[in-house]
């Protein structure tokens, strides 16, 4: 035996079908022994362990409860010393056995007989979840379990069939409610809870703490027979195979780190696990392992759909060696997981050898390696792992040219970006919290309706604290380091509006489509939307035209007629209603190149409505003005611009201006009556006077002469 220098041994045992993994690390001339499951058969186990020479172990894993993983297990601890077990909380599958087709059933059953023949050899008897630790030798390594997550566990230890079934019947097993946070209301305050919730908090159990479960209570059994008929069909499976997918996805998935004499090694024994979404999101960086153990003997694994993903997980893990144990049976390893492996240039080493080598194959449509190669019957395989490298004892299925050596452009076309929802939450997470947030954002424009709606501030968006607050009121904290990610998809797909300014978010509620057309038909209303524009700067082009207008005036009639905070208005309001300038049912005049209006009348006719005085409406809203220099006679009109508090106007409250206005009109003023408004008026229009003076002149003999005089000062481009 080497015990000179520190080093980490992994052997693939040859069981055939199944898993077997045995790690002897060794520190300092001490070894710590450990075997992660035992394969199909007791007597197969046995002897690859009398072939490497272990008699005892210090910890024996079993990651799930299959036969392929489990069997080898059942009387182990008579044949060789075993010191310690960790293994599924065998309880939370028990007290769902009704749901389980004939294999999880078995497998159930089997595992009674695991935990009874160990207990007769008085080995202790762990439950390890996500987080527990073991340190075989402190300070140079470290035996991690990242995953099943408690919060898993507490379902299936406490929930009933109703709450468990759509684990069973979902392909792949749902995981993304694990990032959820635990809703209040369903805060057990029984003492049952309070314990469970204790010895959970501990990331592990044991059976002392799985007593006395609550009754799961059983439903109709017909229903549970169409599912997994539905189930099996989907997954192209048998029903006795229904429940299988949560044995799998339940597994205890192990990560060793191992310091060799400076250099440090990692493994990840990931068991049959499927659904990987939950690991790459609790390990958003990457699980980066130099040794991976392929989930289900290289079978299909999913990342967030039921696709199969293995590029998205070998980018994450890197592996420099892949570790596979099959036999072709179930059509395993895939053919594709060994391509996905060999494109990421890692070393394959399988406990089947190959007994043909392709050079050059067309028709290549083995969907299992083995098949496809002729292999071997399995055997043991041993890999070292020290200070010096990592080396395998016996030939690879494929050797690879590891990550740093590779020819980098063949190394790039396989890199697979992580997907952004992948790397912090997955899409449903996502969703619901994007969902969340659009309903508050509802609330809250509720609420400001439903105020007085005069404002003498603008409203304002909703900032990021603000949602913080809510989210933390509402115990979604989980949801806070995400926010940005969550606003910025949430903008994305249109659910409401957000922005981001000096890495601050706003975000409101977008207007309905109701909305739009109520303000656009609160703008139909006005006789002219009138844009101040600097001398000589307007352009003729529609579409430049339309996009150079200055907004700020329509984004604070949006605010006091509806409530939209007027810096929202540019990304909601506003594409409509340039959208509607543009079409025939508005005109569009510039006046003296210092003006751009728009009105839903004709020059004339709305030349013609100023002058009889019958365009005259009530005050509406606080930005309504009149340009009297440009019609004597009062009239709403939109005024749109920065300096919407016309100069010319003096210190005139725009309102009273427009109430005398109307009250001028509607009294129908004789001359003398004008006269005198004007020159009671004078000091404030000064040079207007005499302009205004020959308009009502005009106005007053011949209309279609004031028309035309007043045309000149305008030219409708449509
Ligand atoms: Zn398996
Ligand atoms: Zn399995
Ligand atoms: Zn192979």
């Amino acid at each position: 035996m080497r015990l000179s220098m520190d080093e980490l041994q992994i052997t693939t045992l040859g069981i055939g079908h199944g898993d077997a993994i045995l790690l002897r690390w060794t520190n300092q001339n001490k070894q710590w022994t450990c075997l992660i499951d035992g394969g199909p058969s007791l007597e197969r186990l046995i002897a690859c362990l009398d072939e490497e020479q272990v008699d005892e172990i210090d910890l024996v894993v079993l990651s799930h409860l299959d036969s392929d993983h489990a069997c080898g297990l059942i009387g182990l601890a008579k044949k060789k010393s075993v010191k310690e077990f960790w293994g599924p909380a065998l309880p939370a599958f028990q007290r769902h056995l009704w749901l389980f087709g004939e294999k999880g059933v078995q497998a159930i059953e089997r595992g009674e007989e695991l935990e009874d023949s160990l207990k007769s050899k008085n080995v202790d008897i762990c439950y390890p979840l996500e987080g527990y630790t073991m340190l075989p030798f402190p300070s140079v390594g470290n035996l991690t379990v990242i995953s099943p997550p408690s919060k898993l566990f507490r379902k299936l230890l406490t929930g009933d069939s109703d709450d468990v079934i759509e684990l069973f019947s979902q392909q792949p097993m749902p995981l993304g409610w694990l990032q959820e946070p635990i809703s209040e209301e369903s805060e057990e305050q029984s003492a049952f809870f309070v314990n469970l919730d204790a010895a959970l908090s501990r990331n592990f159990l044991t059976p002392d703490d799985l007593q006395s479960l609550p009754e799961s209570r059983e439903g109709i059994r017909s229903d549970i027979m169409r599912l997994s008929e539905e189930w099996a069909r989907n997954t192209k499976t048998e029903p006795e195979f229904f429940g299988d997918s949560v044995l799998n996805n339940t597994s205890l998935v192990l990560y060793l780190e191992v310091n060799t004499n400076g250099r440090i090694h990692k493994g990840l024994f990931p068991g049959d696990q499927e659904n990987w979404t939950y690991l790459l999101a609790r390990n958003s960086r990457g699980l980066h392992a130099d040794i991976f153990k392929a989930s289900h003997h290289g079978g299909q694994i999913y990342i967030e759909s039921n696709q199969s993903s293995h590029e998205e997980l070998f980018s994450s893990i890197q592996p420099k060696v892949v570790l596979i144990s099959a036999n072709g049976q179930h059509n395993l390893p895939r053919n594709s997981v060994r391509n996905s492996a060999i494109r990421w240039g890692s070393t394959i080493v399988c406990t089947c050898y190959r007994n043909i080598e392709f050079i050059e194959s067309i028709n290549n449509n083995a969907e299992s390696c083995h098949a496809l190669h002729n292999c071997t019957e399995a055997r043991n395989v041993t890999i070292i792992l020290n200070k010096e490298g990592i080396k395998s004892e016996t030939p690879a299925c494929f050797s690879g040219f590891g990550r740093h050596f590779g020819p980098i452009i063949q190394i790039r076309q396989h890199v697979v970006d992580p997907s952004p929802i992948v790397t912090h939450l997955y899409e449903h997470e996502l969703r619901r919290h994007i969902k969340w947030v659009k309903n508050k954002l509802k609330e809250i424009h509720e609420s400001r309706l439903e105020k007085a709606l005069f404002l003498t501030e603008g409203s304002q968006p909703i900032t990021d604290d603000h949602i913080v607050t809510l989210a933390r009121q509402e115990n979604r904290a989980i949801l806070v380091p995400h926010l940005s990610q969550i606003l910025n998809e949430g903008m994305r797909r249109n659910e409401f509006w957000a922005k981001n300014k000096c890495s601050e978010w706003q975000s409101y509620q977008y207007p309905t489509k109701k909305d739009i057309g109520e303000y656009l038909s609160l703008l139909e209303q006005k006789a002219m939307i009138l844009f101040p524009q600097s001398i000589g700067n307007v352009v003729r082009d529609t579409n430049s035209l339309i996009l150079n207008l200055d907004i700020t005036g329509l984004a604070s009639y949006a605010d006091a007629t509806l409530r939209f905070p007027s810096n929202m208005f540019q990304d909601s309001f506003w594409p409509e209603v340039a959208k509607s300038f543009k079409n025939k049912e508005w005109h569009c005049f510039i006046h003296k190149l210092d003006m751009v209006a728009f009105s839903r009348y004709s020059i004339e006719s709305l030349l013609e409505k100023i002058l009889s005085g019958s365009l005259i409406e009530g005050y509406n809203g606080a930005y309504i003005n009149i340009r009297r220099e440009h019609f004597p006679f009062c009239h709403p009109v939109l005024v749109s611009g920065k300096n919407n508090k016309d100069k010319k106007m003096g210190d005139y409250e725009q309102k009273n201006c427009v109430e005398q206005c109307i009250t001028i009109n509607q009294k129908n003023y004789s001359q003398e009556e004008w006269e005198q408004f004007i020159q009671r008026e004078g000091s404030s229009y000064d040079s207007k006077t005499l302009y205004i003076n020959n308009l009502w002149e005009y106005s007053g003999k011949n209309i279609i002469k004031c028309i035309e005089i007043l045309k000149k000062n305008f030219e409708q481009l449509w």
